[in-house]
């Protein structure tokens, strides 16, 4: 393994234990590290920012968005706690980073960006890279996409006021909700909402985090 993949592997490693208090885990789940060793983050961001790829911080991606913190992704990964032949919906594709780590996990990654621009170059990178089973759509996320609803886990990288009743009704019984909630320059608090197989819901905070907002529209 390369030496800049073990120190990046090693540094979320080690904010997951310094996080574990709040997070309720110490460590992520050796598929989880593995998939996060296997998407080479380098092509996901800016040529400009190639050599910082592999820090754990979050990297601008232009239009004032940015790919998240290397730990940030590999938590959110972990708490949706995905199996194989899963379908899992992500809202603020982003880069394509995050949906590159997904796939790898399940079955079927769809993912909605609200930028035409983002949401092009992340289709067409995705493409190249050879991960054929993300569904990338240019929308409003909050709607989710109802088409090919209901999902087994999903996952908001923009931090909304609250969570959005449809991504709630789009999510199947037994399923994960991980999404970031609070204001735009406020506290936020990354939160996993439980919809058991009975379908009640169970929501726990999990981290306090610091994310771009959640947008209406698309653009
Ligand atoms: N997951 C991304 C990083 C996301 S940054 C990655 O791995 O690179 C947050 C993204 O959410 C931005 O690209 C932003 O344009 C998008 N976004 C914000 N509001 C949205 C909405 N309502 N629907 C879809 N995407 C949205």
């Amino acid at each position: 393994m390369k030496t800049e993949i073990r120190r990046i592997l090693g540094e979320i490693a080690a904010d997951a234990r310094f996080t574990a208090a709040e997070t309720g885990r110490d460590s992520f789940s050796d598929k989880v590290m593995k998939a996060m060793a296997a998407v080479a983050r380098d092509q996901f961001v800016p040529d400009e920012y190639r050599l910082e790829a592999y820090t754990n911080r979050p990297l601008p991606i232009g239009h004032q968005q940015t790919i998240s913190q290397p730990f940030i992704v590999a938590l959110m990964t972990d708490l949706l706690e995905t199996a194989p032949e899963q379908r899992i919906l992500e809202i603020g594709t982003g880069s394509g980073y995050q949906a590159a780590i997904l796939s790898r996990l399940v079955k079927d990654v769809y993912s909605i960006e609200r930028l035409a621009e983002l949401a092009e170059s992340a289709r067409q990178r995705l493409q190249t890279l050879g991960y054929h089973n993300v569904h990338v759509r240019c929308d409003d996320g909050s709607e989710g996409w109802p088409e090919a609803a209901p999902f087994d886990g999903i996952i908001v990288t923009a931090a909304a006021s609250e969570i959005p009743a449809p991504l709630l009704d789009q999510l199947a019984p037994g399923g994960r909700l991980v999404i970031p909630i609070g204001r735009r320059w406020g506290p936020q608090e990354l939160k996993l909402i439980r919809r058991s197989p009975a379908g009640d819901l169970e929501t726990r905070s999990v981290l306090r985090v610091a994310f771009v907002p959640l947008l209406p529209g698309k653009v």
